[in-house]
Parts: C-alpha cells; structure tokens; sequence
C-alpha cells in the first residue's frame, strides 16, 4: 500500500470511531472523571497500541506520522482518549520493547498491544520537573538485583497502571550519566500506588504518585545499556513532541468546527453571529493556526520517519500547536457567549484541556530558549 493510503485509511477509520463512539460519549466520560476502559479495550481493539512497533514483533507495522494521525483524531473525540493512546503506544512501551527480555516483552509488552495491561513512564519527581538531573530515585546494585528506593509523581495512568517504566539514579556523581531506565511491574513488593489526583483538565487520564521502599528487581530489568539512559529519552523526544503538537491539532479541530456551527446558529440583533466581523476574525485566526499546526507537525513527523534528526522542527511544531490550541480553547469561549461557562456545551472542557499539553515532553520555557539556540543565538 502507498504511504499516503495508509494515512488516508487510518484517518478515515480513527475518524469514523471518533465521530461514532467518541464524540457522543465524550462529556459521559469526562463527567465520570474515571479511566474508560471500554473505550481503552476498543481503541486496543483496532490494533493503534502497535503503531509504531513492528509487524513481525507484535506490532502494526506503521511510523510517526500514523502514530500523530491517530492521536489527532482522537483527542478531537476528547482529549483524555488521545492523551492514554499517545501513553500506551510510546513512552509507556518504548523502553520495554527495545530493551526488555523476550520474557518481559511476551509477559508485559503483548498484551499492552491488546490493552490487556496499561502502560505508564515516570521520570518527574517532587524535586525534579523540567531538572531531570536532579532526579533522586536511586537504584542500588546488589548481587540479587537493584533495589529501588524513591518517589515519582504526575505519573499518567498511574493509578491503573500494570508496569512503570521509571528513570533512576544509579550513580549520584556520575549525574546524567547515571541516569537508567528501569521496567517495574506494580505487583512487585514495595510499590505503592496514591489516590488519583483531582485534575482541572483530561479528567479521565488519571494521574498518581508512585513510591519505592526497597523494591528489589532482577538486573535484566534494566532497559539499556547502563548509563545510555537519557540517551535513549533523546532518541524518543521528537515523537514526544510531535505527539503533543498533534493531540493539540485535534483540540484545535474540535473547538473550530463547534465555533463554525454555534456561529452560524446563534443569532443576535437580527442576524447570526457568524456575519459579525469579530466573530469571524476569530474563526479566521483559529483556522489559520489550525494549517500553521498541521504543516510543521506533519513535516516533523516525515522527517522522523526518515530517521532524520527532527527535535527542533519537532520542537517549534510542540510550541506552536500547543499555543495554538490554548488560544483555541479561550476563543470558543467568547464565541459561545455564556453558554460557554455550561458544562453542557463542550466548550469548557476544550478551555480545560488544553492546559494538558504545556507541560509533558518540556514545557515552553525549555523549548523556546532552545529553539533559539538551533537558530543561531
Ligand atoms: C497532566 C500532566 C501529566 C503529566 N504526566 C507525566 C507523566 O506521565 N510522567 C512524568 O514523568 N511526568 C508527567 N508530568 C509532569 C511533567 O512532565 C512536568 O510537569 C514537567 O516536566 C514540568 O515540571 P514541573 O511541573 O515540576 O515544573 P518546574 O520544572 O518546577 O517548572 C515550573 C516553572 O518554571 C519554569 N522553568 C523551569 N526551569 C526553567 C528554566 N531553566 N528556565 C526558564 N523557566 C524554567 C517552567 O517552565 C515552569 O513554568 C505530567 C504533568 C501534567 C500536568
């Protein structure tokens, strides 16, 4: 099959679902704030968990851009879904299929595809956000194994989740290059789960702390050669990053099409508001964000799937498209009047979820100065 049927079939499909299950189910969900399992098993069951993974391996045999299209259409169904799918289909199996024995991968990564078991990835700690140097979780070398001592927090899926993969120290003096990633399944001793967090946005992601009090793991459970660790995080970042941009493309959708159609139903002094100027300028600006969006998140997912270096397209397409999204999200709020500050109307939850995507994958005040770096300052 060409590259582009593959992506119009997918697209065609993921936006069938969405327009089918998703979107007349969305508020539902998010009222219950819980993790949708059914809707978790369905995505699972059309095959999207292995996207990015081989055929011959358990996977689906696509790429990066496949892997944006579907997150696209699905946070355009709600936000949360998108945000668990982008979880489940790299940062919380990356590690583990690269790295993990074939025992682990049978075990855990496998039926993660199924949506048998969820995923999660846990690096922030309560003193190391945007400072992963600073990350204090220490694994210790024994002769049975590491034993694991620390705290992550902010992890997503947290609370359900069946395994972590969790970046730890083993060598305080060595700093970055003491950093590992480590494969810890929840039922092993000393793991301990919080209470989900209360959310202001993507309510149905759930979000916990994890503690490790002397929790011993075998030494094959380390994912990659020692001390490559955030190595191996940079080899995945652009696709962090373009995945995020294209989670906030389909917010951006979401908010555009439900302020084409409000505008052109809401009528004011005699006329729709769509005939207003203001209110047109601020469709024309959502739309014109919207293409900016979807150019530069589509050129860096080509130039990932070409195995090209990508982080700094990968970089200004997160930047924009988030930006984007939440301008988005403010601007249905004035287009919708009052009816915007319902939770009736999708709009609140467009300018709830949107603050989702700043702060995953680096937040704006790490990626701009950066940015500026790649061009030359
Ligand atoms: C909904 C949600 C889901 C998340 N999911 C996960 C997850 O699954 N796994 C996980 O490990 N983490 C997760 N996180 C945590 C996320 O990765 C962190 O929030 C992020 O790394 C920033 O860390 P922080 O929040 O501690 O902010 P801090 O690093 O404390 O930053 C606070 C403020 O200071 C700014 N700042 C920090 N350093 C600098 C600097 N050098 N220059 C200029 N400004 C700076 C920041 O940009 C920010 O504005 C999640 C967070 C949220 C909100």
């Amino acid at each position: 099959m060409l590259r582009s049927d593959a992506e119009g079939l997918v697209r065609k499909n993921m936006a069938r679902f969405v327009d089918s299950e998703v979107i007349p189910r969305a508020k539902e969900i998010d009222e219950k704030g819980q993790f949708p399992m059914e809707m978790f098993r369905e995505v699972g069951k059309m095959g999207v968990f292995g996207i990015r993974y081989p055929k011959n391996k358990g996977g689906a045999g696509g790429n990066t851009t496949l892997y944006c299209i579907i997150c696209e259409e699905l946070a355009r169904g709600l936000m949360s879904l998108g945000a668990i799918t982008a979880m489940q289909c790299l940062m919380g199996t990356n590690f583990l299929f690269h790295f993990g024995t074939d025992e682990l991968r049978e075990k855990y990564f496998l039926p993660a595809m199924r949506a048998e078991k969820i995923a999660c990835f846990c690096l922030t700690e309560p003193e190391a956000g945007s400072d992963l140097g600073n990350v204090g979780t220490l694994a210790t070398r024994t002769d049975d194994g590491y034993l694991v001592n620390g705290m992550k927090t902010w992890v997503t899926n947290g609370p359900v989740a069946d395994f972590f993969t969790v970046l730890c120290q083993t060598d305080p003096e060595k700093k970055f290059r003491g950093l590992n990633f480590f494969f810890i399944p929840k039922e092993t001793p000393g793991v301990s789960v919080s209470q989900p967090f209360a959310l202001l946005g993507t309510r149905t992601t759930p979000i916990s702390e994890l503690a490790f009090s002397n929790v011993l793991i075998p030494h094959e459970h380390m994912l990659g050669q020692e001390g490559r660790g955030m190595n191996n995080l940079m080899t995945i970042l652009a696709e962090i990053r373009t995945m995020t941009a294209a989670l906030a493309i389909g917010l951006q959708r979401a908010a555009l099409h439900d302020s084409i159609q409000y505008a052109h139903e809401r009528a004011q002094f005699g006329k729709t508001i769509s005939n207003y100027q203001l209110i047109q300028a601020k469709i024309a600006n959502m739309a014109v964000d919207l293409e900016a969006s979807h150019l530069l998140t589509y050129k860096a997912t080509r130039m990932i799937d070409k195995k090209m270096d990508a982080i700094k397209e990968a970089s200004m397409a997160k930047y924009f498209a988030t930006e984007a999204a939440c301008s988005a999200g403010d601007q249905i709020t004035r287009i919708f009047g009052a009816y915007a500050y319902s939770m009736e109307y999708p709009a609140q939850r467009y300018y709830r979820d949107n603050r989702f995507l700043l702060y995953g994958g680096g937040t704006h005040e790490i990626l701009l100065p950066n940015i500026a770096r790649w061009v030359g300052l």
